[in-house]
């Protein structure tokens, strides 16, 4: 008999998942990646005795598959997937292979910004209401994996567009599209258009009993909504004044969420989650949990208890007084933008790295209202001091971050806050972004041990 051959392209962590999953459902498979494995991804794939190469892609052979797993780092634009398009051989994402293997109700959440936040809240507002729920998609491990070895009966899957571009029979019960906003336009022909198609990918395959919650306030959504009809139930989420029927609202730092008879509120100030952008994460979330089920208690306490991931806009520490917050993830000026919105106190604000092409001028207004000092920390400092000279009080340059985090706390007073949210990439001081927020707390967390409170 023929066994089914499966190929995999890229041996991460959805590759390799995707490899043990096809693997124990009896196919032939065979895994290729055209980099380096990491030891403990190698040691994986001999440990279940499952064939595969590194650093090349033995062509004869993927053709030859009857299906092929592709990796969402890979463009479908590079020859070998156009090749395997024309011969007419599927290729799909991780996503979707495992979604065949699993009975669970899946929750699809997806959006340029605000993907991980809104996804590990809705995760973490289920599981407090006591939902037998996993957590996967471009976010923690893989969900063939998952498949293969749990039995959850719901998913919340944090859905990249690279992610959507390979889905096509998957079933979502509930659906999330945060906003869109240019981004990765690269592999979109440079055409938003399609960026938008495939972030509407998110609404594939609709039965009018399922929920499709989007925020309201982002026009590349509301214009494609109104250009076409998606039959399924649908809950808007705004920022701004009275929802009349079903879907969230925020006002005046109250935050409700209405599904029929089912209407949550709360302060968001009794939450962890600061900013109008999270309002939005936070509704989105909120949706979500009506929609599968949770009563208001157990929302209501998971919002009360719900830590977000680090780096984006999270407290590391108080030194005399003085609160410092770690918002490295803000590589652009849209996060700082909200960065800024979410900040409550006089804010000292670190700034700068690699320069993006930032228009800093959208952040002019609430610079005013809310930042004091600005500190630039970087390659491109010339930029911000050219912009905000002027406009800011007091400008500081460094290239150390140790340095950075000392002025800082000599600016501020104490109940002002010293904000890290850079608009920069990292790659001129640090590996990365988690690498710049990492060294960011260890300076706070020295500063406290040092300094002598008075
Ligand atoms: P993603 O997973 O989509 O990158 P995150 O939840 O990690 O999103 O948030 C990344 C950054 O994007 C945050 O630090 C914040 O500055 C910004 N952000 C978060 N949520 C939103 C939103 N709803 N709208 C706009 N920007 C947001």
């Amino acid at each position: 008999m023929h066994m089914k051959k499966v190929v995999v392209l890229g041996g991460g962590e959805s590759g390799v998942g995707a490899a043990l999953l096809a693997q124990a459902k009896g196919f032939d498979v065979f895994l290729s990646d055209k980099g380096k494995l990491t030891d403990a991804y190698r040691t994986t794939l001999q440990q279940a005795t499952i064939e595969f190469e590194e650093e090349k892609h033995t062509e004869s052979r993927i053709l030859d598959a009857d299906e092929v797993i592709k990796s969402p780092g890979i463009p479908g634009s590079v020859p070998l997937i156009k090749a395997l398009r024309a011969q007419g051989t599927p290729v799909i994402s991780e996503i979707e292979f495992a979604a065949r293997y699993t009975d669970a109700r899946l929750i699809g959440i997806t959006g340029s910004n605000g993907k991980t936040t809104t996804s590990l809240l809705a995760y973490h507002l289920l599981k407090t209401a006591g939902f037998n729920v996993g957590l996967a998609g471009n976010i923690g491990d893989s969900f063939a994996e998952q498949v293969l070895n749990q039995s959850f009966d719901y998913y919340v899957l944090e859905l990249s567009s690279f992610q959507l571009d390979d889905l096509y029979d998957t079933h979502l019960d509930v659906r999330v599209l945060l906003n869109i906003t240019p981004d990765h336009l690269d592999r979109y022909n440079y055409d938003f258009q399609q960026y938008v198609d495939s972030k509407f990918r998110i609404l594939q395959n609709a039965r009018p009993d399922d929920t499709f919650i989007y925020f309201d306030g982002s026009q590349p959504v509301t214009d494609q909504l109104a250009r076409q009809t998606y039959p399924l139930r649908q809950l808007p989420v705004r920022l701004d004044g009275d929802l009349s029927g079903e879907g969230g609202y925020a006002l005046n730092g109250q935050s409700t969420a209405r599904t029929g008879a089912h209407v949550f509120t709360i302060a968001q100030a009794d939450t962890p989650l600061r900013g109008p952008h999270n309002a939005i994460n936070m509704l989105a979330a909120v949706l979500v949990a009506q929609a599968v089920g949770a009563d208001n208690n157990a929302i209501a306490e998971g919002l009360r208890t719900f830590q977000n991931a680090a780096h984006r806009l999270e407290p590391v520490g108080t030194v005399n007084g003085v609160q410092f917050i770690n918002d490295s993830k803000a590589t652009n000026v849209d996060s700082v933008f909200y960065a800024l919105s979410s900040m409550d106190t006089p804010t000292v604000w670190i700034a700068g790295g690699q320069d993006k092409g930032n228009d800093y001028s959208q952040l002019d207004e609430l610079v005013g209202q809310h930042v004091k000092a600005l500190i630039c920390l970087g390659v491109d400092n010339q930029k911000l001091v050219a912009h905000f000279g002027g406009r800011v009080p007091v400008i500081y340059e460094t290239q150390q971050i140790t340095d950075a985090v000392a002025k800082g706390l000599s600016l501020a007073e104490p109940g002002e806050t010293v904000l890290l949210s850079p608009a920069c990439a990292s790659f001129d001081l640090f590996r990365n972004y988690l690498d710049r927020g990492d060294q960011f707390r260890t300076a706070v967390a020295r500063l406290a041990d040092t300094v002598v409170t008075p």
